[in-house]
């Protein structure tokens, strides 16, 4: 007789978990509509919001005079943990001091190895480079994700 009773409870209490699970599929189902969480991209390209904290890829910001911070000093280069910067600098007499410095040339930096850490970006000593919201990397030519940071013609800024 127990072995019965066991029988029918089981299938009743199996029964009601059932219900109870369709209950919350339901409710999700029903709240979705009030409250779409899938974003329409590409077409709010133009409305597309992201954190601070977001990374994208490393730039290095220019002034209006074209002038940025960076002085060659190859810091991030050591920090960076794969090899994603190459600093290329030529050393010139500074008239000031009458010594030699270093001045940028190239700051190339390798998208396509880049693990976005932000190691670089916290080791400049001058802020010069910083990490950008610019996500759309895609390219047909991997070449094409090497970059020199520094604009043409930019120079250090006083
Ligand atoms: S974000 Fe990280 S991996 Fe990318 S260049 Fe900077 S240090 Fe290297
Ligand atoms: S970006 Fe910053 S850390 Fe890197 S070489 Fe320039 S000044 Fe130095």
């Amino acid at each position: 007789m127990n072995a019965v009773i066991n029988y029918f409870s089981e299938i009743i209490g199996g029964f009601k978990t059932l219900l109870q699970g369709m209950g919350i599929t339901g409710k999700h189902f029903i709240r979705a509509r009030k409250e779409i969480i899938t974003q329409q991209y590409p077409d709010n390209r133009d409305t597309l919001t992201f954190e601070d904290r977001y990374r994208a890829q490393v730039y290095m910001e220019h002034d209006e005079n074209n002038e940025h911070r960076c002085d060659a000093c190859q810091t991030c280069e050591i920090a960076c943990p794969n090899g994603s910067i190459e600093i290329i600098f030529d050393r010139v007499v500074d008239p000031k001091t009458g010594k030699k410095k270093k001045v940028l040339d190239k700051h190339i930096y390798h998208l396509g190895m880049c693990t976005l850490c932000n190691l670089c970006v916290l080791a400049c000593p001058t802020n010069a480079i910083k990490m950008s919201h610019e996500f759309e990397t895609a390219v047909y030519d991997r070449s094409e994700l090497t970059k020199a940071l520094n604009k043409p013609g930019s120079k250090l800024k006083e």
